[in-house]
C-alpha cells in the first residue's frame, strides 16, 4: 500500500511553545480511514530545511501531508519552499486569490494587500479551498507522489483534511481496510497479569492485542482488520471479558465513572459523596458524565475536622481518638452524608495523600473508603504507593470501583 508521512512546520513546534497536535490529529483521521502513517517530521520556519524535508519525503513516501506556514506573514515560507524543492515557479494563482477575496467579502472585511501573498503558489498545483480561514491549501503532485499542503491552524487543517484530502485519497486508492479497535478498561490487574490471562483466553485468529495505561487503569486494545473484523472483535470481547472477569470496568468509549453512572441510574439508586483527600475528584469524575443528576444528590469536600463534624456529624470523639484518617471516621462520614442527603448510598474517602502528614502507623498513602447503605456499611483501608497525584487519583478510582460492586 501507499506510504504516508506527515511534515509539520513551525519554530514554535520545536522550541516547545506549542505541542504538535496536528500530527496526532492527522494520524487519527487517516488511520480511521485505513491510511496508516509511516512516520512524521517537524522542521522550523527555515526555507532550506522545509525544502530538504519535502525532497526527502517525496523521495521515499507516496503521500505527504504538510501543515503550517501558509499564512500571510514573512515567516510563512511553505509555498516558496515547495516551489523551490520541485523546481516550479511561484505564481499568483487566480483561483486562490478569488477564494481569499471571497473569504474576506463573506466576513464583510477589506482584504489586506499582504493577504495576496497567500495566493502566491507553485505552478501546476490544485487549489484546496479553506472554508474556515484565509489560506487555501494545495495539492502538488511530483513523480506520482501526492503532497498535500494544509494550514497550521488545527481546526482549519482538520476541516480541509475531511473536505478535500480524504476524497482525493479515495480517488487515488492504495489504502488498506481500516483497523478496528475495541478497548476494554481493566482495573486491579497489572499489565503482565492481564496479558497472562488474555493469552489463555483463546482469542480468535487475526485479533491483535495492545496495551495502554491510563493510570491506574490498563487499557486492553483488541484490534482486527478485514471484512469480518467486527465479528472477530465481538467474539474477542466476549472471551476477553470472560478471562478478565470483574476486572473489566468499562468497554469502548465508556469510562469507569460512566459505567458507574449507568449502573446507578439503571438500578435507580441515589448517591451522596463525602470527600477529604480526593478534594472533589470523585464528584468531578461523576459529573463529567451527562445526566449525573439522575443519581448524584450531592458531594461535600470536608477537609478540616470541623467540617467533618459540622457537615457530616462525625463525632468529635471519633476524630480525637481514631484520627481523621481512620476506619471509624470514614464510616461516620459515609453515614453522615447519606443521612444528610437522604440518599440510598453514602460514599466517603479519607486519607493521607502526602507528601507531608504521614506517621509510622499511618504512612502517606493510607486511605480509607467507606460505603454506607441502609443495611450494611462497609469500610476498608488501603496503602497506596506513589506521589500525591497518584494517591488521590487511585483513591478516587477505587472509590468509584466500590460503587460498581
Ligand atoms: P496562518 O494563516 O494562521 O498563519 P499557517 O498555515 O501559516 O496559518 P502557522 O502559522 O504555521 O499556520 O500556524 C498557525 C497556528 O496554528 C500556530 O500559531 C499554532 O497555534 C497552530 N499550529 C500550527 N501548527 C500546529 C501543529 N502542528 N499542531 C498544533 N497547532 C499548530
Ligand atoms: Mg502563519
Amino acid at each position: 500500500g501507499d506510504r504516508f508521512a506527515v511534515l509539520t512546520i513551525g519554530d514554535e513546534l520545536l522550541n516547545g511553545e506549542i505541542a504538535d497536535t496536528n500530527t496526532a490529529l492527522i494520524g487519527r483521521i487517516l488511520g480511521s480511514c485505513g491510511y496508516l502513517l509511516r512516520d512524521s517530521l517537524t522542521v522550523g520556519d527555515v526555507e532550506p530545511d522545509i525544502e530538504e524535508a519535502l525532497l526527502y519525503l517525496a523521495s521515499c513516501r507516496d503521500v505527504v501531508i504538510v501543515s503550517g506556514g501558509l499564512g500571510p506573514t514573512e515567516d510563512d515560507l511553505t509555498a516558496r519552499a515547495a516551489a523551490g524543492a520541485f523546481g516550479r515557479r511561484l505564481v499568483l494563482n487566480d483561483e486562490a486569490l478569488g477564494l481569499i477575496r471571497d473569504h474576506f467579502q463573506g466576513l464583510g472585511l477589506d482584504m489586506h494587500p499582504r493577504n495576496e501573498k497567500q495566493a502566491l503558489l507553485p505552478q501546476k498545483i490544485r487549489v484546496l479551498p479553506n472554508a474556515r480561514g484565509t489560506a487555501p491549501g494545495f495539492l502538488l503532485q511530483h513523480n506520482g507522489k501526492d503532497l498535500f499542503f494544509l494550514p497550521g491552524v488545527p481546526e482549519e487543517m482538520e476541516a480541509m483534511l475531511q473536505a478535500s484530502v480524504l476524497p482525493l485519497l479515495r480517488e487515488r486508492g492504495g489504502g488498506s481496510l481500516p483497523m478496528q479497535e475495541r478497548v476494554l478498561k481493566v482495573f486491579g490487574l497489572s499489565e503482565p497479569k492481564t496479558e497472562e490471562l488474555l493469552s489463555r483466553a483463546g482469542l480468535p485468529e487475526g485479533v491483535q492485542v495492545a496495551f495502554g495505561v491510563d493510570f491506574p487503569l490498563v487499557a486492553v486494545k483488541l484490534r482486527a482488520s478485514g471484512k469480518s473484523a467486527e465479528e472477530s472483535l465481538d467474539r474477542a470481547e466476549l472471551l476477553a471479558r470472560r478471562a478478565l472477569d470483574e476486572f473489566v470496568v468499562a468497554v469502548g468509549e465508556e469510562t469507569l465513572a460512566g459505567n458507574v453512572a449507568r449502573m446507578l441510574t439503571n438500578a435507580g439508586l441515589s448517591l451522596a459523596v463525602a470527600e477529604s483527600c480526593t478534594g472533589g475528584l470523585i464528584c468531578s469524575m461523576l459529573t463529567d458524565i451527562p445526566g449525573a443528576s439522575a443519581f448524584l444528590e450531592r458531594g461535600a469536600v470536608t477537609y478540616a475536622n470541623s467540617a467533618k463534624q459540622q457537615w457530616l456529624q462525625v463525632p468529635a470523639q471519633t476524630l480525637a481518638e481514631q484520627g481523621a484518617v481512620s476506619e471509624a471516621t470514614a464510616l461516620a462520614m459515609a453515614r453522615g452524608i447519606r443521612l444528610a442527603a437522604g440518599t440510598d448510598l453514602g460514599l466517603a474517602v479519607t486519607g493521607i495523600a502526602g507528601p507531608e502528614g504521614g506517621t509510622a502507623a499511618k504512612p502517606v498513602g493510607t486511605v480509607f473508603i467507606a460505603l454506607d447503605a441502609e443495611d450494611q456499611p462497609k469500610v476498608k483501608g488501603y496503602r497506596f504507593a506513589g506521589g500525591r497525584e497518584k494517591i488521590r487519583r487511585l483513591s478516587a478510582i477505587m472509590a468509584l470501583e466500590w460503587l460498581r460492586r
